[in-house]
């Protein structure tokens, strides 16, 4: 529900999703291009103007996807561009139909490819250590993630560091309008106030820690088996 207000529910900015795209060949009209947990749709709608091909975004908040749907009519892209509800984990999209899988920031909910975040570094501050274990173990460096790209039977294409604008100018800074929506909406929840507290924290912990953590993009294409 924060989030709603927000341009997008993740680092990133139109300049990375650009970039990402920009090592995607052959996408055509008839293209089937699926943006999981796609959100409001901030990076879907970048897409869409910049790629051929229909595009489904796929969210299991109903109410970012309704969200989602009006900002690509707003665009006039609703012939292309769908949201629909659902669980990345149970996709219903037909074996080998899709030419193209996004995902911003929100793969981490079945596994790992595409925007994720990582470390730097291999060794870092125990704060910053500590703070990532209790949020998301699977944080690991950009080889490693290679490597995972690797043994999934991908390609790994290219990979490149999302830089810190996309987190202050398009993420945290953003946050300020939501917060207070967020406060008038609920006024004098103590939940809410733990939540706001809880985001200025992660956007001190990013200030004081940049240099060990972010997030990069990976881009993969699907590799040639030797089992038939
Ligand atoms: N891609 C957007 C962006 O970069 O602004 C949103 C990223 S946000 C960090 C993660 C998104 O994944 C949220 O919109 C959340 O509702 C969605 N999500 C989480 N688990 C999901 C699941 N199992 N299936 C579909 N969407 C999911």
């Amino acid at each position: 529900d924060f989030f709603l207000n927000t341009e997008r529910q993740g680092p990133g900015s139109p300049e990375v999703t650009l970039k990402a795209l920009s090592f995607i060949d052959n996408l055509t009209d008839k293209s089937l291009i699926a943006d999981l947990g796609c959100g409001t749709g901030g990076q879907t709608m970048i897409l869409a103007q910049h790629a051929p091909g229909k595009i489904t975004g796929i969210d299991f908040f109903p109410g970012f996807i309704e969200r989602f749907n009006k900002n690509a009519e707003k665009l006039n892209l609703q012939n292309r561009v769908k949201g629909i509800v659902g669980s990345m984990d149970d996709l219903s999209f037909e074996k080998d139909s899709l030419d193209l899988i996004w995902s911003e920031g929100a793969i981490y909910n079945i596994g790992f490819a595409v925007s994720e975040s990582v470390w730097f570094t291999d060794q870092r501050p125990a704060e910053i250590h500590d703070f990532w274990m209790s949020a998301y173990t699977e944080i690991d460096t950009v080889p490693n993630k290679v490597a995972q790209i690797q043994k999934a039977g991908y390609i790994p294409v290219a990979t490149f560091i999302l830089p810190e604008n996309c987190w202050i100018e398009h993420y945290f800074t953003p946050q300020a309008k939501a917060e207070e929506i967020f406060r008038r909406k609920h006024a004098g929840s103590r939940i809410v106030e733990e939540l706001i507290t809880s985001n200025h924290r992660e956007a001190e912990l990013y200030s004081k820690y940049k240099a060990y953590y972010g997030y990069a993009f990976f881009i993969c294409k699907k590799g040639f088996s030797l089992r038939r």
